[in-house]
């Protein structure tokens, strides 16, 4: 189908680039495992896939199995991580298709021992540590060691993750997690990968990185670390085009409750995106779009599908324009930071929720 007006431009180039110059900062001896759950933060785990596996990413990494399945299918030799606790009836799911799973209770490794000793396979596992996030993972390290001794399972990794709380926290939870390992490995087993560290992290604290890092913002240009050593590229810009420029006189109203009315001879434009393509609602009547280099801002309330900008300010405007929602924040444009700021979240959550309606378009 040709794509519709409203799309998502998504530039590999920039997401090689990224990898590229991660992998320059913490040097060849650290892994990468790159973070696509939520579709690839919106951009298409899929799609973007075999860039991040063409630039050095040991594991592509999922929250769930149902993220795995389609990747799998897709790629069936890619490395895939699952993040979060598999459920107990999707086990025998993930061996068969050879995908490594996150393990920290004694009780479902016994399980997936036993599916896999039938299927006659190894099932390959990481060990979550609980070193103070309170969320997955486990400090019961005779647990842990239990689980080493399991005939069909290969803990092939260790690893937590960190509150990003503040400096000593972070180091607790480091120490709590290296001291767990140190531990473990005195029985004779050796973890090939230990990890701790998401992009900001893997960035901001070298000691943290050990021999693997778990980016996911920072592969698609997201900067929420401080350091200036590295400057990521976004790689998406949210785009669509007017669909009806319409004149107002100064008291005529715009969409459900005629929320917002012109308060000047107005030019308004309306606009084929709404909530439903994860633009966040709360942006009308607070953001702003970009119509030839001209911010314009949202007016009304945002429906489902359309929402509404004043264009008045734009010179020369014409239905067909393009219209960039989310930008690199140059030339006027809404950067995803800055819409994050003015929806009252984060950066990730707004990627994220970039829903499948709009068309994804691959550049290089
Ligand atoms: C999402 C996630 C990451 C990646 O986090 P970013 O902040 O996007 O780098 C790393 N580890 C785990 C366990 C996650 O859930």
């Amino acid at each position: 189908m040709i794509p519709g007006d409203t799309q998502i431009r998504i530039s590999l180039g920039a997401i090689g680039a990224n990898m590229d110059a991660l992998q320059r900062l913490i040097g060849p001896d650290v892994a990468i495992m790159a973070v696509v759950k939520a579709n690839g933060y919106g951009h298409g785990a899929a799609e973007i896939a075999p860039t991040l596996l063409r630039h050095g990413a040991v594991y592509l990494a999922v929250a769930r199995m149902e993220e795995a399945l389609p990747l799998w299918q897709a790629y069936p030799d890619a490395p895939l991580f699952v993040l979060g606790r598999t459920p107990d009836g999707q086990l025998e799911e993930a061996v068969k298709n050879r995908i490594t799973l996150t393990v920290f209770s004694l009780q479902q490794a016994l399980l997936l021992n036993e599916i896999a000793g039938k299927m006659g396979k190894t099932a390959c596992i990481h060990l979550k540590v609980e070193t103070g996030f309170n969320r997955l993972g486990t400090d019961n390290v005779e647990e842990l060691a239990a689980i080493l001794q399991l005939p069909h399972l290969y803990a092939e990794g260790i690893y937590s993750h960190l509150a990003l709380l503040d400096r000593a926290h972070d180091e607790a939870q480091l120490q709590r997690l290296l001291n767990t390992a140190d531990a473990l490995e005195k029985t004779g087993h050796h973890f090939r990968y230990r990890h701790i560290a998401d992009s900001i992290s893997a960035v901001d604290y070298p000691d943290f990185r050990l021999n693997m890092v778990r980016p996911g913002a920072v592969l698609y240009g997201m900067k929420g670390f401080e350091s200036n050593a590295l400057q990521p590229r976004p790689a998406l810009t949210f785009q669509t085009r007017i669909t009806r420029l319409r004149d107002l006189s100064p008291g005529e109203g715009v969409g459900y409750d005629l929320a917002w009315q012109a308060a000047r001879p107005s030019r308004i434009a309306a606009l084929p995106v709404g909530y439903a393509d994860g633009y966040p609602r709360c942006l009308g009547g607070k953001g702003y779009v970009t119509v030839r280099g001209v911010k314009c801002p949202l007016v009304g309330i945002m429906c489902m599908d359309q929402c509404v900008a004043d264009v008045t300010d734009v010179p020369g405007v014409q239905e067909g324009d393009p219209v960039i929602l989310y930008g690199d924040g140059t030339n006027n444009t809404l950067s995803i930071a800055e819409a994050a700021s003015l929806a009252g979240t984060n950066k990730n959550e707004l990627l994220a929720r970039l829903s499948a309606r709009p068309a994804r378009i691959y550049e290089d």
